[in-house]
């Protein structure tokens, strides 16, 4: 029986990799598509000041709506073309897509929001990436400071040392740089005290403990503490409810994000609440009906 068991085991697993083999071939095949016939698109998800909920600046999260297969998450298409070319492709359309964006609401007048764009770790190590940003930057007339590329913790660890070179040219642009995830990776002290990043956003599997009096709450308060020593600025991801937020805020913790405020919404939605809090640049804490 545990024979049979194992058998069958076996043959789930095999048919699940086919699965993910073929899905990661036809995701590779269609992303080129995607870009060219505009089915990839930023939403934003704002990020806002502790405890005042003050809007900061805007996440871009991408999504694809594919003409067959409908709307398609990022986890379940980045993670497929991670180690391959389209993943700088991707990142080439995110970066240009979230430059006119960024420069779309500061010519509404909201000039010093920051937009933050994920890249992934492997695009630290393309020499067109450097060029791109200088050419963003310039043709659409945006203060450096204003753009923060973010990298997962993990991500970025595997190869820090090539990733290292580019990360200091970026700042040296003026251009800043988020660690993302922070706590899922394993990052040394040593690595985290080289990196030259300014944002720190610690992961919403630490922020979703912080209401219990557990371990993880006592850790994101020293790594609260422990980004302020090294001069940085951290994010809170993930935060749901208020408790939270004025949880995250007693502890020190600037900045927040997550549903309590907003999920990610599209442009137009974005605009629509931006109108509203013209004068106060509170975000709405409720539940905003969304897209997904
Ligand atoms: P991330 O960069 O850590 O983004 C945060 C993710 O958490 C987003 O998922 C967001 O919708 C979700 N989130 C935000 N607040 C909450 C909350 O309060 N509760 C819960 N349960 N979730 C929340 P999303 O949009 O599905 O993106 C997933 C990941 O995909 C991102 O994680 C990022 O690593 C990656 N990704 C997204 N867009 C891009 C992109 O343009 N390029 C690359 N390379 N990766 C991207
Ligand atoms: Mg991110
Ligand atoms: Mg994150
Ligand atoms: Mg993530």
């Amino acid at each position: 029986q545990a024979k049979d068991a194992g058998r069958s085991n076996y043959r789930v697993f095999t048919e699940d990799m086919l699965l993910k083999a073929n899905n990661k071939l036809m995701i590779e095949q269609d992303i080129g598509a995607a870009i060219e016939e505009r089915q990839l698109s930023l939403f934003l998800q704002p990020i806002v000041g502790l405890p005042d909920a003050k809007l900061k600046g805007f996440e871009a999260l991408i999504r694809w709506f594919h003409p067959q297969r409908g709307l398609i998450m990022p986890g379940d298409f980045i993670p497929n073309i991670e180690n391959s070319e389209a993943i700088i492709q991707v990142g080439n359309y995110v970066l240009e897509e979230g430059g006119a964006m960024l420069s779309r609401l500061r010519k509404q007048g909201w000039n010093d929001l920051y937009l933050a764009v994920n890249l992934s770790a492997k695009h630290y190590m393309d020499p067109g990436l450097i060029p791109l940003v200088q050419h963003i930057l310039a043709k659409y007339e945006l203060p450096p400071q204003s753009l923060l590329l973010e990298v997962t913790e993990e991500s970025v660890i595997e190869q820090v040392d090539l990733a290292m070179s580019s990360m200091k040219s970026l700042k040296q642009l003026g251009v800043r740089i988020a660690i993302d995830d922070f706590g899922t990776g394993y990052s040394s002290l040593s690595y985290l005290k080289q990196l030259p990043f300014d944002v720190l956003k610690i992961d919403r599997c630490f922020t979703s403990e912080v209401l219990n009096e557990s371990v993880d709450s006592h850790i994101v308060s020293t790594v609260i503490d422990l980004a302020h020593n090294l001069g940085r600025t951290v994010v809170a991801e993930g935060i749901e409810v208020q408790e939270q937020a004025d949880c995250l805020a007693e502890m020190g913790c600037e900045l927040a994000q997550g549903y309590l405020y907003s999920k990610p919404l599209d442009e137009d939605k974005i605009f629509q609440i931006l109108n509203r809090i013209e004068t106060s640049r509170v975000w709405p804490a409720e539940q905003i009906p969304q897209l997904g």
